[in-house]
């Protein structure tokens, strides 16, 4: 079975990108019975940021897609935090440095900087040169003894060795270009590539799923496998994850933290299904595909090269396509609708005239109703919905304004209600208030409806008529009508 892992540096809240690169995972683990390991990689301790480490676990557990072995859950190949694994990569740096594949280095900040200004000058990539790659074993020691601060090199092979990525095909990128990479910093901190390698192995990792900016590391991670004598992991590389019009994903990172999506009433479901859209690693690109389904249906040798286009302002149709599913759900409805309530008496408890709006029948039926029509709960309560949950003061003139017959509009719907039957459906509804705009002299079916609208809700706009009369019920909509005409 797979063993995958997400492994974000906690710089940062979780984001969409990072959700996305930890849900593919997810999915191929779970699609195997495989285990998905979250680890966080935090050995640049100058780009930490408070709460990051908290945030990124809390948000996949929110998102639904928890981590089986994690620093809070555990796991058998612990720690899962890289500063606490600090002995493993030094063990192996010296492992390279006894085999010959890794060297001091005493170069100091001033020769880099001096390297990296020249190559600049003569518009070249800067690259380390390798010099201490000549020094002599003597030499090593006498800087060593004197204590000069070093780091250690690996050794890189020159040449592009081909690999084998599941997503991008055969790959070659020669690694050697850039100069030998520090592995182990002067303060006993590894750098990215020696902590992920040594971790991969020791967790052992089977598949390495990130993203694509990665794919060029990929090749330098190859050689310290082989240099370790360890069998590598397969590589699977995700394509860019775009805004729709091709640009970065967000200039500013809160913008797109799951947090901060969390907190506007999206559903965590929604997120999940928005990431993977983009169609790449599905065999069709639906809206509402939830988390059992998009483990189902996901097939790694479907995701494509091109760059995944998320569209955010689709947000709201995927939220009300899986708010509608969870109505659905008899078990989930239930959750909306203490939900549901709790926000109505946070809304308009002060407000609310008749108590029956707060139980468990009344807010079913609300949310039968207006299920496919609305993205979020929290629309239930703006302005058009209050009708709803508040009963609403309209006068009389008010509804003479309209239209001359407003009395005899609502007598005739006051008169249906008493005659039972109609108040099945919007269909029958609509077809009764047709038979009675049809006997009216001076007002047509749209007065009509303004009529009933105004003394329903006070408002202009709203849920259709033959909606708001069935989800505020015969009686209250009988109740309404006489007391507007009083
Ligand atoms: N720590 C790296 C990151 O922040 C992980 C890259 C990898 O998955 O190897 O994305």
């Amino acid at each position: 079975a797979p063993r995958v892992r997400f492994a974000p540096s906690p710089t940062g809240f979780l984001h969409l990108g990072g959700l996305r690169t930890a849900l593919y995972n997810y999915l191929l683990a779970k699609q195997r019975g495989g285990a998905f390991i979250l680890r966080l990689e935090d050995t640049d301790r100058s780009r930490l940021t408070p709460g990051a480490a908290d945030d990124i676990e809390d948000m996949l557990e929110w998102t639904g897609i928890p981590p089986d072995e994690s620093r809070r859950r555990g796991g058998d190949y612990g720690p899962y935090v890289q500063s606490e694994r600090l002995h493993l990569y030094s063990q192996a740096a010296s492992a390279l440095l006894e085999t010959g594949h890794a060297y001091y280095c005493f170069c100091s900040n001033q020769r880099l900087d001096l390297l990296k200004r020249a190559a600049q000058r003569s518009g070249l990539v800067p690259r380390y040169d390798n010099r201490c790659r000549e020094l002599r074993p003597e030499q090593v020691q006498q800087k060593r003894s004197e204590g000069v601060p070093c780091v250690i090199r690996f050794r890189l092979d020159p040449g592009a060795e081909p690999f084998r990525d599941l997503v991008f095909g055969w790959t070659r990128h020669d690694p050697a270009a850039e100069g030998d990479p520090v592995i182990l910093k002067a303060d006993g901190f590894p750098t990215y590539h020696l902590a992920s390698v040594v971790d991969d192995h020791a967790m052992r990792v089977s598949h390495v799923l990130r993203g694509s900016e990665w794919l060029i590391s990929t090749a330098k991670h190859l050689q310290l496998f082989r240099a370790l004598r360890w069998t590598p992991p397969a590589y699977a590389h995700l394509p860019l994850l775009l805004n729709r019009d091709g640009s970065k994903l967000s200039k500013r990172q809160g913008d797109i933290c799951v947090q901060r999506f969390r907190e506007q009433g999206v559903l965590p479901e929604t997120l999940l299904d928005i990431v993977t859209h983009a169609g790449s690693g599905f065999s069709d690109n639906r809206i509402g595909r939830r988390l059992d389904e998009l483990v189902a249906e996901f097939n790694v040798a479907k995701i494509t090269t091109h760059s995944a286009l998320l569209d955010l302002d689709k947000l709201d149709e995927f939220n009300r396509v899986h708010l509608q599913r969870r109505i659905e759900d008899e078990q989930k409805c239930a959750v909306l609708r203490d939900e549901l309530r709790r926000q109505v008496l946070h809304t308009h408890g002060s407000e609310i005239s008749d108590r029956t709006v707060l139980e468990p029948h009344y807010i079913h039926r609300v949310l039968q109703l207006r299920k496919g029509h609305v993205c979020s709960l929290r629309e239930l309560l703006d302005h058009t919905h209050a009708f709803l949950w508040i009963r609403p003061r309209v006068t009389r003139q008010q509804l003479l304004e309209v239209s001359a017959e407003a009395e005899s509009i609502a007598a005739a719907v006051v008169q249906l209600v008493a005659s039972g039957g109609s108040f099945q459906s919007t269909e029958r509804l609509n077809a009764e208030f047709k038979l009675i705009t049809s006997r009216l002299k001076h007002t047509k079916y749209s007065g009509a409806m303004r009529v009933l609208r105004l003394a329903l809700s006070a408002q202009q706009q709203g849920p259709s008529v033959a909606e708001m009369m069935l989800s505020l019920g015969e009686q209250e909509v009988c109740v309404r009508l006489q007391k507007a005409l009083e």
